[in-house]
This record gives structure tokens, C-alpha cells and sequence, in this order.
């Protein structure tokens, strides 16, 4: 029989737990009967020490321990050397599943087939996709990896809330700081915001501690007791076990032994607090910050939530009481808390239900977006153009087409950069991959447009797919190892070849007087978002504007998904005034004066304008200045008139409140086919 179970893989500590026969989450004891086992892995002489063993050997410092691997999740270059062999991070934690899997099913004379493993919410793809690996290699089906925060706020049966909460969780392991936004609403769990630290732990306050000691040694005796391997594996243990029992008591003492003389010291809550506070502090930034970001303040969040070992700190709970005026939640073991999550969550993928439906669906967002490299508008640098934004609810997909040029005889290839992050400069993301869309059919005329697709799955891995906008084939994609001059070849400014596509730039004009006002309106934000997904933003800039008594810029030409998705959303009926006194050709051609390649205003209108003779004027001045007009209309718009404004007969298209979404996504379309040179063709194509 299949059993699911929940796994926090921590950095410090982990834990397995399941769902019992009275159907309540569970952790399962290890061998020695302990609910964590610590993530660490001595190799003694062609064998493995796994746990509290393995932790124990560490205090000895005889023998290769890995430890901490998780902060190196995913990272190629990272490996661990031991007995002569080599460990990737994904290896090692491959050695700790099996560990836990193995106790798990002696204790539960079961054997497990199926888990969902928690990860930080700031791990990206490649740590996502190793946690996976890692899963797999030990003999688990991964149903899926969750956000820690959002597992944590599981167990803690926060997604059955009836009102909208908006929750912190702040998690200090042993070897990691995460902070985390939810929002919770009837059976919704929705990460808003998140950052972590990867570098900042209880392991910090240990060595605080170590240090406090070994100064006070080296006062008394003029001698370093960390210079010695041995002391200082001992010192390791000494100082964590001082800093528990300063939990429960006010003072403590701590004994140390170095080179045959002997130190005792006292530790109390107070010097502690003050040898640690720029630690405190630095968690304490990075909560406000992720408050900030969402505009929030400490007194908009209804409850803290407290996960993993170090918040049992008595100082953690009197900043949380101190910024937050209310004591952080308790009820649940901070230990096992995620993990208790995860199981609930594994139980009901086990059941192979959607997503994972708690009585309702919790719902993940994307950390970071997705994007791929692009050239801009001048064709004088190259940039991040945006396609999967951060918060977006997982899963999701966004397809977008790229132009290509084809040439008959060599064989035709297409490079994707993929990168993660929000900035605009390829300097400041990260690169995920080089996928090389192969074997693309030369096309006649030889520009191809391929469909690129990005899919974010459940576990918040990325995969990419390719397919021929011609004959819809799909096309095989080779992984490549990024090459070592990224990013700095994306500095210098492209070399540009003949080949490469004209810059399209194309801005959506959009009426928005008091008869746009709801179903118009919500069909023209679809349509232009639409006309978005069609339109191959690594040739292409769209800016959006808006009129009706005034006018007013939306946003500046941009290639940037996430903010042109941003324009189109915020726009807003009346918000330029009540009437129809305006027209957008003076701005659509002042915004795109000097600018290269080809350049497009494209007009909504539902009504008639009260200036159509001013209007007229301003969109010939338009045509005269090559920037072709194309007019849209539906409802009230006046036939004629619509004409009278667009470069060409064949460029305005009257339609029905129902065809605006497939009008602006056919424009789009030949946009991105013809690099602009085919809009005369638009007419004829069917369904227009
Ligand atoms: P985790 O990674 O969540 O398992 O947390 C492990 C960290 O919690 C380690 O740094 C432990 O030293 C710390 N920890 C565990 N228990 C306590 C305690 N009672 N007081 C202070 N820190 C603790």
C-alpha cells in the first residue's frame, strides 16, 4: 500500500512525519526515539554516521563531517570530499532522505513510497529542481516540494480560517532566516511576500558564544583555544547546549579545557542579548522590509508565527512582542511544525487530489520572475524582458513568441537565456539555463516565429517548451551549460546582423470615458492583455495610454511583461476625465519621436469624439511622421471616422464587443510574424 509521508528537509535539523490511522499528523521518531534528526554526515572510514551520531562524531573533529549542505543546494560548483569520493549538496541529501526513510519505515513497518519535501520559499529553480532530485534518488516519488511557510501555516490548520488574515511567519533555523507574508482567507493560504537569508542562523548565535569564550581564555591564559581543531569542535557543542539552557534560565556556565588549563565561565540572558543584537537586528530589517514592500505595517498583520529551533530564543519572542505589540502564535512544536505541513499536504496529493485541496485549494505564488534576454527598442543594449512575474499563483504558464531568422542551408537554432529576477539589467538576474531550441524549418521569407513557453509547475520548477507558430510542430530543446561570459556578454552592446528583426514599438491607445465603464472595459483589458501574450517582447515595446477629456501616458514604451500586465490592469473607466474631448495622436507621436523601427498607435474607441476634425488632423500628422494608426472600434465608434484615423482602409476594423480579445491578439500575431510589414494584410484575415 502507498504511504505518503511529509519531509522538512532543514539545514540544520530534519523531519518526517505522516498522517496516523486517526488521521492526525504525526512526526515519526528516529531510531533513538527523537522527533528531529540533526542534517549531518560523518564519513568514518568508508562508512556513514547519519544524525545524532553523526553530530556526535562532529564534536570529536576526527573525521570529515558534512554539514549545512543545503545552503549549497543546487550550486554545481559545491562538493564535499570524503574517503576519496565526490559529493554534490543534492548527493548528500540524498544520503539523509534515505537515512530518514529507512528509520520511518522500521518504525512503521511500512514501506514509504511517497513524500512532499518542504523548501525554503526563496529557493529558485535549481534548488527546487535538486531537492527533487535528491528525493528521487533515494527511492521517493515526489509528489511535490512546498513553501516551509506555507507547510507551517497548514499544521497550524490556519488555511481553514474563515476571515482574511494576514500572518507572518518568521523561521530561524539552525543555518537559515526566512520571513514570509501570508494571507489566508477561507481555505486560501496565499504567500504574498517573502525573503530569506541563507547565511544567518543559531549557528550564529553559537559563534557569538565561542567567541565571548575565547576571548575570555585568551584573557586568562594569553592562548587561543580556536587556533586547535579540537577545542574548537568541542567549544561548537558546548556553546550551542549553553545557548538552550539560556532559554530556560536567566544565566549559565560554561567550562572549557585547551591545552591542559581550564576556563569556567558565566553567560548571562543580558550579555547574550547584546552579543547577538546586530543578529536580532538583521532578522528584524528583513521583516520590515517585506512589510514595506507590500505597504504594510506591523499593526495590519492579525498573527506571528514562529518556526524552527532558534525561535525558542526568549529574545526573538520579545522583539516579535516589542515591534509587533502581541505575542507570536503558539500551539505547535517549532520543530515539527513544517513538517506536519508537508504531511498533510503529502496525504491528500496521495489521493491525488488537485493541487493540494484542504477542504479548498492553497494556493503557492512564484517568488521570483521568470524572464529571458532580449534586445531593446534602439537595438543598442541587451535586457531582461520579463514573462512569468513574481506572485503569480502556481501553476502558470505564459507563451511568447520570438522571431527568428532562418536561413536555407545551415541547420537553424535558437539560444534561450533564461533568467530569475525582477531587474531590467542582465547584470542583475540570475542565468537558469541556456535551452537551444533545435531544428527550427526554414521558413520562407525566412523569419520563423516560435512559440516559447514557460511553465511554472506546482513545485515552482520551470520547464520550457518550443513550437513552430507555422505548422505548430513542437521543436526539441537541448539544456546547455551556461557559458562562463554570462552576463558580461550581455554588456557590450549587441552585434546586430542584418538578420535581426526590425524593433517593433506599438502603443495601445485606450478610450476610457464613461462608456467603457465594466463589461467594455473588462473585454479591452483582455484583449490587450492578449495582444501582450502575442507579442514578441525581445523585438518588441509596448506603452500604453489612456484618453477621454484628457490624456495621459500609462506606461512608456516598455519590454518589460510585468509592468505593461501592471498598465493594462490599473486601467480604470473616467480616469482621464468624463467625455470624449481628447485625442491620443499628439501624444502617440511626441512619445515616439526618434525612436527606430517601425512604430504603431493602436486606437480603442466604443463612442464617437466630440473633436473628430482636430482628431483627423492629428492622426494624418501621425501617418505623415510614419507611424502607422491602426483604429479599433466597436460599440457607438463611428465607422467612417475610424477609417479617417487609420493609415489605411484595411487598418481599422470595427467589431463586436466579443471580437476585441481575437482582433488584438491577430495584430499582435502579425506584429510578431511579419515584423510589422504585413498589417495590410490584416483584413483579410479571417474572422476580421
Ligand atoms: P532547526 O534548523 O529549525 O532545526 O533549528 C535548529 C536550531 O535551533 C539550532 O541552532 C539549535 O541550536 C536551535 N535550538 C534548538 N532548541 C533551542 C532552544 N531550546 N533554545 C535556543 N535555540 C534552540
Amino acid at each position: 500500500m502507498a504511504l505518503a509521508v511529509g519531509i522538512d528537509l532543514g539545514t540544520t535539523n530534519s523531519a518526517i512525519a505522516y498522517i496516523n490511522e486517526h488521521g492526525q499528523p504525526v512526526v515519526i521518531p528516529n531510531e533513538l526515539g527523537e522527533s528531529i534528526t540533526p542534517s549531518v554526515i560523518c564519513f568514518k572510514e568508508g562508512e556513514q554516521i547519519i544524525g545524532d551520531d553523526g553530530k556526535e562524531m562532529q564534536a570529536l573533529g576526527m573525521y570529515p563531517v558534512a554539514a549545512f549542505f543545503k545552503r549549497q543546494m543546487g550550486d554545481e560548483l559545491f562538493i564535499f570530499q570524503a574517503d576519496g569520493v565526490d559529493y554534490s549538496s543534492t548527493e548528500l541529501s540524498t544520503l539523509l532522505l534515505k537515512k530518514l526513510k529507512k528509520n520511518a519505515e522500521a518504525h512503521l513497518r511500512q514501506t514509504i513510497t511517497d513524500a512532499v519535501i518542504t523548501v525554503p520559499a526563496y529557493f529558485r529553480d535549481p534548488e527546487r529542481k535538486a531537492t527533487i532530485e535528491a528525493g528521487q534518488a533515494a527511492g521517493l516519488n515526489v509528489l511535490q516540494v512546498i513553501n516551509e511557510p506555507t507547510a507551517a501555516a497548514v499544521a497550524y490548520g490556519l488555511n481553514k480560517t474563515q476571515k482574511k488574515q494576514r500572518l507572518l511567519i518568521y523561521d530561524l533555523g539552525g543555518g537559515t532566516f526566512d520571513v514570509t507574508l501570508l494571507e489566508l482567507e477561507k481555505d486560501h493560504v496565499r504567500v504574498k511576500n517573502s525573503d530569506g537569508d541563507h547565511q544567518l542562523g543559531g549557528k550564529d548565535w553559537d559563534d557569538r558564544i565561542i567567541e565571548y569564550l575565547a576571548s575570555k581564555f585568551q584573557d586568562e591564559y594569553g592562548i587561543d583555544p580556536l587556533e586547535d581543531a579540537e577545542s574548537l569542535a568541542e567549544l561548537l557543542v558546548q556553546a550551542e547546549e549553553a545557548k538552550k539552557r539560556l532559554t530556560s534560565f536567566e544565566k549559565t556556565v560554561i567550562s572549557i579545557a585547551h591545552e591542559g588549563k581550564k576556563g569556567k565561565y558565566e553567560l548571562d540572558r543580558a550579555t547574550f542579548g547584546q552579543i547577538t543584537s546586530d543578529l536580532m537586528e538583521r532578522t528584524m530589517s528583513m521583516t520590515m522590509r517585506v512589510l514595506e514592500d507590500m505597504r504594510l505595517k506591523p499593526s495590519h498583520i492579525d498573527g506571528v508565527l514562529l518556526v524552527g529551533g532558534s525561535t525558542r530564543m526568549p529574545m526573538v519572542h520579545q522583539f516579535i512582542k516589542k515591534k509587533f505589540g502581541k505575542q507570536p502564535m503558539t500551539g505547535i512544536n517549532v520543530d515539527e511544525a513544517v513538517a506536519l505541513g508537508a504531511a498533510l499536504v503529502a496525504k491528500e496529493r496521495g489521493q491525488s487530489k488537485p493541487i493540494f485541496a484542504l477542504k479548498g485549494r492553497t494556493i503557492d505564488v512564484t517568488n521570483h520572475s521568470l524572464g529571458m534576454i532580449a534586445i531593446n527598442q534602439d537595438q543598442t543594449a541587451y535586457i531582461n524582458s520579463i514573462i512569468l512575474s513574481k506572485n503569480a499563483e502556481i501553476p502558470c504558464q505564459e507563451t511568447r513568441p520570438y522571431q527568428h531568422r532562418t536561413r536555407s542551408k545551415d541547420e537553424n537554432q535558437l539560444e534561450i537565456f533564461m533568467t530569475q529576477g525582477e531587474s531590467e539589467s542582465p547584470e542583475d538576474v540570475a542565468y537558469l539555463g541556456r535551452y537551444v531550441v533545435q531544428e527550427i524549418p526554414h521558413q520562407k521569407g525566412g523569419l520563423a516565429v516560435i512559440d516559447v513557453g514557460y511553465h511554472y509547475d506546482e513545485s515552482g520548477t520551470v520547464q520550457v517548451d518550443a513550437k513552430a507558430r507555422n505548422n505548430k510542430q513542437k521543436l526539441k530543446i537541448k539544456i546547455e551549460k551556461l557559458p562562463s561570459d554570462v552576463p558580461q556578454r550581455f554588456m557590450n552592446p549587441p552585434a546586430l546582423q542584418i538578420e535581426t528583426p526590425e524593433h517593433v514599438t506599438a502603443y495601445l491607445a485606450f478610450d476610457l470615458s464613461g462608456s467603457m465603464d465594466g463589461m467594455p472595459l473588462d473585454e479591452a483589458k483582455k484583449a490587450a492583455l492578449e495582444f501582450l501574450k502575442n507579442s514578441d517582447l525581445s523585438h518588441c515595446s509596448i506603452g500604453i495610454i489612456a484618453f477621454s477629456k484628457r490624456v495621459k501616458t500609462k506606461l512608456k514604451a516598455s519590454q518589460n511583461a510585468m509592468k505593461i500586465k501592471n498598465a493594462i490592469n490599473d486601467l480604470t473607466a473616467r480616469e482621464t476625465g468624463v467625455g470624449n474631448a481628447a485625442h491620443p495622436f499628439d501624444k502617440i507621436n511626441s512619445l515616439m519621436t526618434g525612436l527606430d523601427g517601425r512604430r504603431f498607435g493602436i486606437v480603442l474607441a466604443d463612442g464617437v469624439w466630440s473633436n473628430q476634425n482636430k482628431a483627423i488632423k492629428r492622426a494624418k500628422q501621425c501617418h505623415s511622421d510614419e507611424i502607422d494608426i491602426i483604429a479599433i472600434g466597436f460599440g457607438g465608434a463611428d465607422q467612417e471616422f475610424l477609417k479617417a484615423i487609420a493609415s489605411s482602409d484595411e487598418d481599422s476594423f470595427y467589431t463586436s464587443m466579443d471580437g476585441l480579445v481575437e482582433t488584438f491578439s491577430t495584430i499582435a500575431q502579425v506584429l510578431a510574424e511579419t515584423g510589422g510589414r504585413g498589417l495590410g494584410l490584416l483584413s483579410r484575415l479571417k474572422g476580421i
